[in-house]
């Protein structure tokens, strides 16, 4: 069953060729105890190899079961070593992490037995050579004899038909030496045994063949076989392999011999992850801030619609910055740059019919609604310096149209909520003013001298600003007929104290709340609704509105109308006409300003784009550009964390080749008893798999623990608790990154691993 013919074997050493096996031809019966003697060098142990598909030979041919092996895969051979051959080495060669019971179990564990009936097995075997007791023992708690009695249990459990042993009591007493001998023989009874020895006298005892070499050469035989005796004997060779939690149960034992190293790496490379958890925390926190700012706070800011308004959805963004266009093209081509103008704004045309539709909006979506009138009032105040006109469109405070409106009672709410009253009260049925100042109680010079102050003065008391009192002229008293047009009085004094002048003054004076900055920070003045219209039921009916109403030019001036000066604005300019020039929709929170704004697109849905309302939504712009500005921060960030990640999966890589240098003898035993090249690489990866989750892990549990302290230093220098929070899906990926890099860096040393030749490696010490 086990042929040899004229097998030749060099080894090459620099220009040095050493020929171990010179031409050796010989067969083996299928029970026989050879021993084969010679002095050193003489190429026992090569012969031994080659016959145990550890090492291949150069010319020649080994017939195993009557078949060639010239044409034996790499598989062929594993599975050849693991299931027909067991070897004991002089050195035993076990492996010394691991315990007694799984060296013995090692080579069932590769050809796939089931862990019971492993465990069984490798318990017979032990039994067999009287070391049961000794099953979880490491190696190292052993005698050579006893250790040698292991390797023997290794050989034997997986039933194989060839023993083969390399002076098995080489390093053993004569004493112990014969006990391993009559476990030798023991097992002979039926099987091939092929034992290199260069105890003769043990051989002669023990053997019954005696096979003797000399530089390469065989140079007798004691009982060599006849022509007559047929071979015809076979052994079957199953395919082996490795599953993987086999090796990481290899590669976990290996760890745990050095855990200080093991931590100090994981540590290492657990520093990136830390560093980029910590930075995903950061975001996921400020974005979850920015985002309760954004549902809370901003979601409170007007959706605006004005005369003018500004279309800047991110589409017309990126194409006004010619962001689809590359830069510096090789094209001999030019293209049209978008006109800002033309592209980013919409005239609104506010008809009666959209304040209808308007009027219909679901009331429980709003917490205010405030219009903005073109309405010009005839205001005269009178100061130290005498009488003065106040054009009132200058003096409405443009973004803040606030006002609670008499139908809305929550518009009262919003502005408890938004504004302090410093002074008086706010009562929208009143026609009145309402003076905002900042958060420093200031307001301009130019809003003083609106008032009937100088404006030249330092500061102002409450009182004072509440008891100045304006006048309103009506149209008819303030406008005098010349002709086919209209001209004001300039008696200013006169006009004051007219009798049908309406007094108005400073109802209140309000400040926005401290922490609603962002959305009323303006100064200004405002006029309550009543004011609005109380002037336009008095003037809808002056002799000047009738006759502009009459006349297709403009009474003001004698002029045609032109683009600017129609005769619409003309008549809302005096106060004929109602509609509005601004609108202010306060939504009430996040979900109903998402209603309020598909309500206003639904109007413009099967439009003209000139009959289009086009809104402005401010909080959207800021949140978008708040949004953007974390992603690029955070993605910075990151890339420089990034590289510590590449350090450290170097770090694995170097951490890997010394943990191959150490392993090789292992790699050896393992390949021996018939693992597979992958086999090996799978041990190595999951030695880098088991630091990689370690790795990450290490990393998570720290970042999350540096996040309470992050979460102080960031409270105390602004206010917001709680920002750091580690998202669990960031964890989760994270540790997954730190696997894949640390088995990729592992992969360069763990295939060289692979590619060991399991001759040398277990020659290594
Ligand atoms: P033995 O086991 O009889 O002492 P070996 O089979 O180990 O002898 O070696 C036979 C010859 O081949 C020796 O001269 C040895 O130096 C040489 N040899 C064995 N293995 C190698 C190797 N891997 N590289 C180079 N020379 C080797
Ligand atoms: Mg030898």
């Amino acid at each position: 069953m086990l042929e040899l013919k004229k097998i030749n074997k060099s080894y090459k050493t620099g220009d040095f060729v050493q020929q171990a096996l010179k031409d050796v031809s010989l067969s083996f019966r299928k029970n026989e105890f050879v021993s084969i003697l010679g002095p050193s060098g003489s190429g026992k142990t090569t012969l031994l190899n080659i016959i145990g598909g550890l090492d291949r030979y150069d010319t020649g041919d080994l017939i195993i079961n009557n078949k060639s092996t010239k044409k034996f895969t790499d598989k062929d051979w594993d599975s050849y070593r693991n299931n027909c051959i067991g070897f004991i080495f002089q050195s035993y060669n076990l492996i010394g992490h691991i315990s007694i019971l799984d060296n013995v179990e090692m080579s069932l564990t590769l050809s796939g037995v089931s862990a019971k009936e492993k465990k069984q097995r490798a318990l017979e075997a032990l039994e067999k050579v009287g070391l049961k007791d000794h099953a979880h023992k490491k190696p190292n708690q052993l005698s050579g004899g006893q250790m040698q009695r292991v390797a023997i249990a290794r050989s034997l459990v997986n039933n194989p038909d060839i023993i083969l042993a390399d002076e098995p009591t080489g390093a053993l007493d004569s004493k112990t030496s014969k006990q391993i001998m009559d476990l030798i023989k023991e097992i002979a009874k039926d099987k091939l045994v092929i034992m290199v020895t260069h105890n003769s006298e043990l051989a002669h005892e023990y053997s019954t063949r005696i096979v003797e070499f000399k530089d390469g050469k065989l140079i007798s035989d004691s009982n060599p076989i006849t022509k007559e005796e047929k071979n015809e004997e076979t052994i079957n060779i199953k395919k082996t392999a490795m599953n993987f939690t086999t090796a990481l149960k290899l590669s976990y034992n290996n760890i745990k011999t050095k855990k200080g190293r093991t931590a100090l790496t994981a540590f290492a490379s657990s520093i990136g992850i830390i560093g980029i958890a910590l930075i995903l925390s950061l975001s996921n926190g400020f974005k979850i801030e920015i985002d309760e700012f954004e549902q809370t706070t901003l979601s409170q800011a007007p959706i605006m619609i004005t005369e003018q308004a500004m279309d800047l959805d991110e589409e017309t963004i990126e194409e006004l910055a010619g962001n689809n266009l590359t830069k510096y093209p090789d094209e001999e081509k030019i293209y049209v740059a978008k006109d800002i103008t033309e592209t980013m704004t919409h005239t609104n045309v506010i008809t009666d019919d959209y304040m209808e539709y308007l009027d219909n909006i679901n009331q429980d979506d709003i917490a205010g609604i405030s219009y903005q009138y073109g309405t010009n009032f005839n205001i005269i105040n009178k100061s130290s310096d005498g009488y003065q006109i106040v054009n009132a469109n200058n003096m409405l405070l443009q973004s803040w149209t606030l006002l609670p409106s008499k139908e809305n009672d929550s518009q009262n709410t919003l502005i408890e909520s938004n504004y302090d009253v410093l002074a008086g009260s706010i009562n929208n049925d009143e026609p009145g003013l309402i003076l905002q100042v900042n958060s420093k109680n200031q307001i301009y010079a130019s809003t003083l001298e609106q008032l009937g102050f100088t404006g030249e003065e330092e500061e102002v008391s409450f009182e004072d600003i509440m008891n100045k009192e304006l006048k309103v002229v009506l149209n008819d008293d303030y406008y005098n007929q010349v002709g086919n047009y209209f001209i004001p009085n300039q008696n200013l004094e006169e006009l004051y104290n007219n009798e049908n002048n309406i007094t108005i003054k400073v109802q209140a004076i309000i400040r926005g709340k401290e922490d609603k900055e962002i959305l009323t920070s303006g100064t200004g003045l405002a006029y309550t609704n009543a004011l609005t219209d109380l002037i336009i039921s008095k003037n809808k009916d002056s002799k000047i509105v009738k006759a502009q109403q009459e006349n297709d030019y403009n009474v003001l001036t004698n002029q045609p109308f032109d683009e600017t000066t129609t005769k619409e604005s003309i008549l809302s300019y005096l106060g004929a006409e109602s509609t509005p020039v601004a609108i202010s929709i306060y939504p009430k929170d996040f979900t109903s300003k998402d209603n309020i704004l598909s309500y206003l697109d639904d109007y413009n849905e099967n439009k003209d784009e000139n009959e289009k309302i086009q809104y402005t939504d401010m909080a959207a712009m800021l949140s978008t550009l708040s949004g953007n500005i974390m992603d690029a921060i955070t993605i910075v960030l990151i890339a420089f964390s990034s590289i510590s990640l590449v350090v450290s999966s170097i770090m694995i890589g170097i951490i890997t080749y010394i943990s191959v240098l150490e392993r090789t003898k292992e790699i050896g035993i393992l390949r021996a008893l018939g693992a597979r090249k992958k086999d090996i690489k799978r041990v190595f990866n999951a030695e880098t798999m088991i630091i990689g989750i370690f790795a990450g892990l290490l990393g998570i549990i720290i970042a999350y623990i540096l996040t309470i302290p992050t979460n102080i230093i960031i409270e105390n220098l602004s206010g917001l608790a709680n920002v750091a929070k580690l998202n669990i899906i960031h964890a989760i990926i994270l540790v997954i990154i730190s696997v894949l890099l640390t088995v990729i860096g592992g992969a360069i040393p763990a295939n060289m691993a692979s590619k060991k030749d399991p001759v040398i490696a277990l020659r290594t010490e």
